[in-house]
């Protein structure tokens, strides 16, 4: 699991700016997709061998009693309590505050560990500014400035140096012995632990032992048809003896940890309620990590003919940024239509992992350009020579040319249309890069 990161501190101070520092290089990538609402209080990123995500508390407000501020400061000491690390932040031009002591008060009393950033403190030549910070208690302030980057990587490895971290691996474990690690995600009450039970309590599955799993780990490996599957468990779900139930506080950083580990994810909706703005920003969770994701539209039984095409027209509207998604109509409590979506599950997972020979996609670049080829933008005419794979899971394709920055993003649709349709890719991302020679 990611190690997660919490930034603290009173408005202004420029945790935004540090977030948008920390997660920036995935933001880039996100950015490309039309409709996709973004909750951006969460995000990853990655520095050198480690990933982790990152939490932006936002209004934090350590004694706010009653109502919308009360919420937040609910929100934020979840987020708090669910971190490994907190980032207090706080600013050094503008000095110490009183709301700067009771939030270090507060973190003080959570014992965990805490990193003291001073921002803006570029161009500050001496040390005197960071001094009155000593008094918060909270050890030595290292000094950033997230609007210039400076200090930045520092204090990112200073924050994750406790948490003895494992590197990543570029191989992909579960990948390596077949299984398929699945993490079913949605917002509490669509039916999340009926559809696990549903499917835990088939015949057609039978446990198996996996090594490093013990009893009450919180996955359940099983088999199905020949083919192992994990299941991991998700945000807003325990497990309690043999069967998962739902538990009351739904976890964001959870949902993130799950969807991160899995290979792919199965995207749960509620068909009486449409799609919410929490369903649209699990599903951009789900986008911008990469992973292979599959819809299923639950409590089917429960809505009429008006009720459907309503629902089927806002899926495409608000989660358009998922239409490489298959979608499935199911009823987990009438068991009705989960059997499909096993192999919607495989072939997500197999498209994901697809290996594309260089020749044949080159072959097929070389046949899309003869069939269209990109429009000139003024003095430029894109020229494609080659592609290559350049990775998986999700697969990547680049592109290799000449005045590939002119290609418009309606001629990579329509080649990423092609190279779907050719290499069978249904329920992963695809992402398509060009590399310019000149
Ligand atoms: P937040 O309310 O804590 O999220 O703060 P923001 O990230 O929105 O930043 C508040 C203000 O501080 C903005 O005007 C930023 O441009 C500014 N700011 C952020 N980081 C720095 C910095 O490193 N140096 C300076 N001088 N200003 C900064
Ligand atoms: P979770 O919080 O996502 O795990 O949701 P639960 O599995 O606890 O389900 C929430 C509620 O929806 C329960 O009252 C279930 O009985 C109900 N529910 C689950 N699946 C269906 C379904 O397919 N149809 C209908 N009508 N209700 C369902």
């Amino acid at each position: 699991m990611k190690p997660v990161i919490a930034l603290v501190g009173r408005p202004n101070v420029g945790k935004s700016t540090l977030f948008n520092r920390l997660t920036k290089s995935r933001d880039a990538i996100v950015a490309d997709f039309a409709g996709l609402t973004r909750d951006r209080h969460y995000g990853n990123g990655r520095q050198g061998k480690h990933e982790y995500i990152v939490i932006d508390t936002g209004g934090f407000e350590p004694d706010a009693s009653s109502g919308i501020y009360r919420e937040m400061a609910r929100q934020t000491q979840q987020a708090v309590a669910e971190a490994d690390v907190v980032v207090f932040v706080v600013d050094v031009r503008g000095g110490l505050s009183a709301q700067d002591h009771d939030i270090a008060n507060y973190l003080r009393r959570l014992g965990k560990p805490c990193v003291l950033a001073g921002n803006k403190a570029e161009g500050m030549q001496d040390s005197m500014h960071l001094a009155e910070f000593y008094e918060l208690g909270l050890g030595e302030v290292h000094p950033v400035s997230a609007a210039h980057g400076q200090g930045v990587r520092s204090l990112v490895d200073l924050a994750l140096k406790p948490l003895a971290l494992p590197e990543i691996e570029e191989e992909d474990a579960g990948a390596e012995k077949n299984v398929i690690r699945l993490a079913v995600a949605g917002r509490p009450n669509v039916g999340k632990s009926t559809l696990i039970n549903t499917w835990l309590g088939e015949e057609r599955l039978v446990a198996f032992d996996m090594p490093g799993t013990t009893r009450d780990a919180i996955s359940v490996p099983f088999e199905r048809n020949g083919q192992k599957f994990e299941l991991i468990d998700t945000a807003g779900l325990r497990r309690k003896g043999k069967v998962f139930e739902a538990i009351e506080k739904f976890s964001v950083v959870k949902t993130l940890q799950a969807i991160e580990s899995a290979n792919v994810v199965l995207l749960l909706l509620d068909a009486t309620q449409g799609v919410t703005d929490q369903d649209a920003h699990i599903a951009g969770y789900i986008l911008e990590s990469g992973r292979a994701v599959v819809i299923a539209v639950n409590k089917w039984d429960a809505v009429d003919d008006y009720g459907r095409q309503q629902l089927e027209r806002s899926i495409e509207t608000r989660l358009s940024f998922l239409k490489f998604a298959p979608l499935h109509f199911i009823s987990a409590k009438k068991r009705q239509g989960i059997g499909p979506l096993w192999s919607s599950i495989i072939q997500a997972y197999k498209s994901a992992n697809r290996k594309m020979p260089t020749p044949v996609l080159t072959r097929l670049l070389q046949e899309a350009v003869q069939f269209q080829s990109p429009k000139r933008s003024g003095m430029f005419r894109p020229k494609m020579r080659y592609a290559h794979q350049g990775g998986m899971n999700p697969p990547v394709i680049v592109i290799h040319g000449n005045s590939l920055e002119h290609v418009t993003d309606a001629y990579k649709r329509f080649l990423e249309a092609r190279f779907r349709k050719e290499f069978d890719l249904v329920g992963t991302p695809l992402r398509i890069e060009m590399k310019t020679s000149s």
